[in-house]
């Protein structure tokens, strides 16, 4: 019997991962075997500082001190009893999370895709009890560019033909308007509001680029969907949680969706949490029986997310966001590259797009970067995304910075 594993190497953890795994991702050349806060290491002990965040999972930095006990001391009481019982953790979660967002009522779930696919649900089931659409008749309209993840129903409202191109047939009742034009939005709302259940989307597009639609973008759409008694949904599972500099995007417009979708930082990273919140009104449309999970609303998630959501707020991470995310741009704006098109961000949701040529494309620079102690991922061909923790204090954002500065210089 073999009682200790084989130490396995940056080499050997990726040879694995090739033969055993399925091939739905093409990882960097590189292994992660520990992180803590900004930083992370692989199995060789090289350290690197972490630009992606685990696409915006680990806001709080990696293996949080507070989270982590948090979670310690709850797998020692109780993991999971499912819905069929009442536990001790998930009330109290559900009072914390929906006074922490101003909202009546949560529904937990895990992934941010199910928690999507959960608002969609409850925007079609109260536009036929309370709205009154005609039987399977409700549309959800979403914008050009989103992404809330690889499900059928999550697919079928992409655009992306990598994401859904061979998956079909789709999902009906999903209609697709352009990002950021509120005239596209304004002209559909006043043929076909009748039959239009819920908008739907990301107060900036994060999978697409780092796309941010114009100032007063956000404040249209909502006054819009109330005009036409269409529910707003807003996919924060990417820009929530102080990503942004506010403790969610749609706070820069002073906007209040009614369905708040959140994901990824809601537990810090350290295991799939996610939440649909909103209104009794649009809530309890929905009776027992008719939506679920069985993981969804389990007390390790609700002991951990709520210390996920306090450190957000016990170390002001918001203002960190916005504080590093400015410093992030300028630094990188006065870096004198050719390579670089442009830089655009909030807080510290930021993309640089690269100015591709034969010799320089994103993915070289995203190996040159990891070289340099730096990992970061291109999105969409020549974009690279920059959403290191929200915990990087300045110091070390100087010192992202002047990798940065380094590497481009190199091409
Ligand atoms: C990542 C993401 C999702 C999907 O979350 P998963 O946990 O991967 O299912 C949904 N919406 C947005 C905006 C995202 O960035």
């Amino acid at each position: 019997m073999v009682t200790m594993r084989e130490f396995i190497g940056t080499e050997k953890a990726m040879d694995l991962e090739n033969r055993y795994g399925a091939k739905n991702y093409a990882p960097l050349g590189v292994v992660i075997s520990e992180a803590k806060g900004v930083y992370a290491w692989d199995p060789e002990g090289k350290q690197y500082f972490d630009f992606l965040s685990a696409y915006s999972a680990v806001n709080q930095g990696h293996c949080h001190p507070r989270i982590i006990q948090a979670l310690k001391d709850q797998a020692d009481k109780l993991t999971l009893t499912s819905r069929a019982f009442y536990n001790n953790k998930l009330g109290e979660y559900e009072e914390y999370i929906t006074n922490y967002f101003s909202y009546q009522r949560v529904l937990p779930m895990n992934t941010g895709v199910e928690a999507c696919e959960t608002a969609v649900k409850l925007a079609r089931r109260w536009g036929y009890d309370v709205k009154g659409i005609a039987a399977n008749q409700a549309k959800i309209v979403f914008v050009e560019g989103n992404f809330w993840g690889r499900s059928i129903a999550a697919i079928s409202a992409s655009t992306d033909p990598t994401s859904y191109s061979g998956f079909g047939p789709f999902v009906p009742g999903f209609v697709k308007i352009p990002y950021n034009d509120i005239t596209a939005l304004k002209t559909l709302l006043e043929d076909e509001a009748a039959s239009i259940a819920a908008f739907m989307l990301e107060p900036i597009q994060g999978e697409a680029g780092v796309v941010i639609p114009n100032e007063g973008y956000l404040k249209a759409v909502r006054e819009l969907c109330t005009r036409h008694n269409v529910l707003m949904i807003a996919d924060e599972v990417q820009t929530g949680l102080c990503r942004t500099g506010k403790m969610l995007a749609c706070d820069y417009e002073e906007v209040k969706p009614d369905i708040l979708v959140l994901g990824k930082a809601l537990s810090g990273g350290v295991f799939p949490v996610s939440a649909a919140l909103s209104s009794d009104e649009i809530m309890l449309t929905i009776k027992p029986g008719e939506h679920g999970s069985t993981f969804g609303g389990n007390p390790l998630a609700c002991a951990v997310a709520m210390e996920a959501l306090q450190v957000l707020k016990d170390e002001k991470l918001d203002e960190n966001a916005f504080q590093r995310g400015k410093q992030l741009r300028e630094g990188i704006k006065s870096i004198a590259s050719p390579h670089i098109k442009t830089i655009r961000g909030k807080g510290l949701l930021n993309a640089i797009v690269i100015e591709e040529s034969a010799m320089v494309d994103a993915n070289k620079i995203c190996y040159a970067f990891k070289k340099n102690g730096l990992l970061a991922k291109p999105t969409h061909g020549n974009i690279i995304r920059f959403a290191p923790p929200l915990v990087i204090n300045e110091e070390q954002m100087d010192e992202c910075i002047e990798i940065i500065r380094k590497t481009l210089t190199q091409f």
